[in-house]
Formats: C-alpha cells, structure tokens, sequence
C-alpha cells in the first residue's frame, strides 16, 4: 500500500477493525517514512458463478445484462431503476448464497421473472413473453393464470421450468441479451 502523502511503500498498520455486518476490515496505517495516517478497507472479492447457456457455452455473469433486460421491461412503468438495482443486487446475493461455480442461465431468469412478478404484473409479462417465447395466445393466458408460482424455496436444483420442454427451440435467455 502506498502511503498517499509520500508514496512509499513502507507502512505499518497501527489499528484493525472490522465492521458490523463483517464484510470490511477497516485497517489504520502509517507510513514509517513521514508518519502520515491513513486508512484501508479490505473486503471479499464478491465472487459469481459463471452462467451456463442453452448452448452449453459458459459466459461470465453480466450484471449489465440482467438489468437492460428488467428496464426494457419496466419501461414506462412505474418502477425506479434504483428498485430494479436492489433487485438485481438481491439475485447476485442468493447467486452468491448457493456457492456454486456455474448456474444456468435461465435459472437466473427465473429468479429475474420471479421479481419482477412481485413487482410489476405488465413488467412480468413483457419480459416473460419474449423470455419464454409463448407459442400462441393459449399457452401465454395459460402461464398468466398460473403465474404464482412458487417462489419460495431456495434450492436452484428445484427451480423448474414449466415450459421446458419448450427449450431447444426458444433462443432467448436472461443473460444473453436475447439476440
Ligand atoms: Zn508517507
């Protein structure tokens, strides 16, 4: 670390601390050379599992993705984008929680749909229209009908597609930017 008064690299830390939710170490240093304080902080590098495509290709996780998706959805909606962050942010947490290395894709769009159902129905629709694809009207009013779906459990081994079935034809996925 490189002290910001005299840029050398001789430092010692004089205080360490961590913070309430434990996530951040805040240490106190000064340089041996001028004396001048500072502090650091030190947090985990957030790690996220690669997603798994349809095509079987592993990509990195891309926030920026998921959230053009949801605003796309959103749009003319009342919904802050700040929510949508929250959202997003939430999804990265659970990701995160499972402690897996690779996720499928559309395991992430499920959990995506499930928010946004929570939060707006039009902004649901719109964003499961195009992600799953609906081959007609019926089979759309049908998964409308069923749209509460269970949301509750965790476990993203148990998070099945109803429309499954339905995969090797449909392109789309959450994280893919639906090309
Ligand atoms: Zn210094």
């Amino acid at each position: 670390m490189k002290c910001p008064y005299c840029s050398s690299t001789d430092t010692k830390v004089v205080d360490s601390r961590i913070n309430q939710t434990g996530d951040i170490t805040r240490r106190r240093r000064e340089c041996i050379r001028c004396e001048g304080r500072y502090t650091t902080y030190e947090r985990v590098e957030e790690v996220m599992p690669l997603v798994i495509k349809k095509d079987g290709r592993r990509e990195p996780y891309a926030r920026e993705k998921i959230l053009d998706g949801m605003k796309k959805a959103t749009q003319k909606r009342a919904v802050p984008t700040q929510r949508l962050d929250e959202l997003v942010t939430g999804i990265e947490k659970r990701l995160q929680s499972y402690g897996l290395k690779e996720i499928p894709a559309k395991t992430v769009g499920h959990m995506v749909m499930a928010e946004l159902h929570k939060l707006d129905k039009v902004a649901y629709v719109r964003f499961a229209s195009v992600y799953r694809e609906f081959k007609d009207v019926e089979e759309f009013v049908a998964e409308l009908q069923d749209a509460d779906f269970k949301q509750a459990n965790d476990d993203p081994s148990l998070m099945m597609f109803p429309f499954a079935a339905n995969d090797s034809e449909s392109g789309g996925d959450a994280g893919s930017g639906r090309s």
